[in-house]
């Protein structure tokens, strides 16, 4: 008649153990640790659509999150993407202070348990440092998304930085393909049709804003001429080929 042992202990749930996790609203009274996630990748990888899954996922925790982004291509304050999910964000400006964003919140009695940061390859070094600070600080979790390399298939500023001080660095893996077949790892800026490699490094073409940070490139406002992006693999990035369909499917034009 020997039961099992646990049978007879019903009662010492996980609520009696005092080494139990903490519910996700005491993380600053018991700090977990927490961590600054890096997420990158060309065009097209869905880093957005992901932004919003570890967001969905988090708030299914009960946690509650501050979203953030940068020149977001549908030029409101969200973080929207191509499959067409989307959530309002806060848009930051070069010049803002993540730090005093999340601390202005809790001021405000919100609970910020996680930010995510979309386009995060805007990020200065500064923001993306105050991140960090966030995270080992004041137990923040941070995820950010972000490109890996801008049109002359060099870092983002804020890419690298986050490349080098992240705690978790994860190349998504949606795979983009060249219109050759081939995986398409760098993004191509085509003006008026044509492949060009110098020039600002943010010219957000798609239906973005006008004036965004470090934009100068036909500054005055009216005269804009077509720009677009397109991933493109490394060969025919290096030979500059747009392909015979420079038009066709998985170009970055928006309904
Ligand atoms: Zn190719």
């Amino acid at each position: 008649m020997s039961a099992g042992p646990d049978e007879h202990q019903p009662a010492q749930g996980p609520a009696g153990a005092p080494s139990a996790v903490p519910a996700s609203g005491d993380r600053r009274r018991y700090p977990a640790p927490a961590h600054l996630r890096f997420f990158h990748g060309p065009m097209d990888c869905g880093k957005s659509t992901l932004a919003l899954q570890v967001d969905h996922n988090q708030s299914r925790q009960d946690r509650h999150g501050l979203l953030v982004t940068q020149g977001d291509r549908s030029a409101a304050p969200q973080i929207s993407s191509r499959v067409g999910l989307r959530r309002p964000a806060i848009e930051i400006q070069p010049d803002t202070d993540l730090r005093l964003l999340v601390r202005g919140h809790w001021a405000e009695g919100h609970r910020v348990d996680y930010v995510i940061v979309d386009e995060a390859q805007f990020l200065s070094q500064e923001q993306v440092d105050q991140l960090a600070e966030l995270v080992d600080e004041s137990h923040v979790d941070v995820y950010a998304f972000g490109l890996t390399t801008d049109f002359r298939a060099r870092l983002f500023p804020g890419t690298q930085r986050l490349l080098e001080i992240a705690d978790d660095v994860q190349r998504i893996q949606v795979e983009v393909l060249c219109w050759c077949g081939l995986p398409a790892g760098l993004n191509a800026r085509v003006v008026d049709g044509v492949m060009v490699r110098s020039g600002e490094t943010v010219v957000v073409a798609d239906t973005g804003p006008p004036g965004l940070p470090g934009q100068s490139a036909g500054a005055g406002t009216g005269h804009s001429p077509a720009v677009r992006y397109q991933v493109l693999c490394r060969r025919h990035y290096v030979r500059g080929d747009l392909g015979p369909t420079a038009a066709g499917p998985g170009q970055l034009t928006l309904p």
